[in-house]
This record gives structure tokens, C-alpha cells and sequence, in this order.
């Protein structure tokens, strides 16, 4: 027994989808369809799935924001747990990439919920508190280019509601965060950077959770 975290090997992970997660068809669908995609690791888990989709639920979300796309999934599994009145913002900056998650939310009847901007996600979050839409979301779930994480944080914080909930990904980033900032990249700096950040911000309640690659929950008091 451990207080840590279980390290989990392919057996006990394999138990851990068929109890834990409840894919929908077009989702394991998906998950085939990108499985050999090049950069198929840019995809979250069926558990994260599972649990942003859970969270969805929990604080009765409504309306959302996606920043980073790639083929759909995580979106797909934010708009199967939205009532039908929820309405996803999703951007992104590749048609290509996002093309092939569409067929999977038309299959999951979700479709309509998913308004996917191809631009880049400042330009569309700042269109957004432009329009007034301070406030407006009830959920946002980052996942892009790492050195605009804090772009992305500080307009998704603008653009929850109090109460509302804002998940990063990515943010353990395969464990590189802990190690020498002298030997930091772009992209570890950024979360390194930012992972701090969240730490002393007094604007949330923050939790960094070790699923997939680190997702770091900020609720906006
Ligand atoms: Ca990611």
C-alpha cells in the first residue's frame, strides 16, 4: 500500500477502463481513428475524458470553452455530458486535425453543440471578451501550445463564471516541470512557469492532479 499514486501497469490499466469509463461509441470510434495518427499522444485519455465529463456534470455546465482540439475527443466527451442546450467554443488553428473528430461528433448526435473557431484561440477568447463575455462559461479545458498557456489562463479566468472551473493539461508535462530549470525548453519553462503561477494565485482554488500527463484544476472564486 502506498499514499501515493498507483503507478499503473498495462494489466491494472486495462482494469481500470473496462470499470472506470463508459466510452460512447463515437468516442472509442475516434480514439481508433487517431490511434495512428503521428501525434496521436497529443490525445487525452478515456479516463480524463471520463472525468472532465464528470466535472461537467457536477457543476452543471453549460456553456464551455476548448482551447486546443486536436481530433476531437475531449470536446466529444464534454458535449456527450452537456444538456442538450450546451454549447461548446472550441478552437483551434488546424482544419486538418479537427476534420476528423467531426464525423465522430455527427455520429454522437453532438455536433450542434460544438462551435469550432479555426483561428488562433487569443484571437477568438479576445473576440469573446470583447463581446462582453466576461463571466459567460461555466467550464474551460486548456490543451495547446504551451508557451501561450498564459494567455489562455488568463482569458478563460476572464471569461468564467465565479464558481466556474478551468482544466489544464499537460501540466506534469512527463515529469521535465521537476527537473533543473537551466535544462527547461520553451514549452517546460511555460509550464513551469505557470504551474507557480497557479500555486500563489489567490483569484482560484487550484488542485494538480497526476492523470495523463498532469491536469492542474483552477475553480475562480
Ligand atoms: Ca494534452
Amino acid at each position: 500500500m502506498s499514499t501515493r499514486t498507483l503507478n499503473l501497469d498495462d494489466p491494472l490499466y486495462a482494469y481500470l477502463l473496462r470499470h472506470g469509463t463508459r466510452e460512447h461509441p463515437a468516442q472509442a470510434g475516434l480514439r481508433e481513428a487517431t490511434r495512428t495518427h503521428p501525434r496521436a499522444v497529443m490525445q487525452i485519455s478515456p479516463e480524463q475524458g471520463q472525468f472532465m465529463a464528470l466535472l461537467v456534470q457536477l457543476i452543471g455546465a453549460r456553456r464551455t470553452l476548448e482551447v486546443g482540439v486536436f481530433t476531437g475527443y475531449s470536446a466529444l466527451s464534454v458535449a456527450l455530458a452537456l444538456p442538450a442546450d450546451g454549447r461548446i467554443l472550441a478552437c483551434d488553428v488546424s482544419e486538418e486535425f479537427t476534420a476528423i473528430g467531426k464525423p465522430y461528433w455527427r455520429d454522437a448526435g453532438v455536433a450542434d453543440k460544438i462551435d469550432l473557431r479555426i483561428a488562433p484561440a487569443v484571437e477568438t477568447l479576445d473576440h469573446c471578451l470583447a463581446n462582453g463575455r466576461q463571466g459567460h462559461y461555466d467550464f474551460a479545458f486548456i490543451d495547446a501550445d504551451k508557451p501561450n498557456y498564459d494567455a489562455y489562463y488568463e482569458r478563460c479566468l476572464a471569461l468564467v463564471r465565479t464558481g466556474g472551473l478551468i482544466a489544464i493539461d499537460n501540466t506534469l508535462w512527463s515529469g521535465r516541470v521537476a527537473e533543473a530549470a537551466s535544462t527547461h525548453d520553451a514549452d517546460t519553462a511555460a509550464l513551469h512557469a505557470l504551474n507557480a503561477k497557479l500555486h500563489a494565485d489567490a483569484r482560484i482554488d487550484v488542485s494538480m492532479l497526476p492523470i495523463g500527463d498532469g491536469l492542474t484544476l483552477a475553480r475562480k472564486r
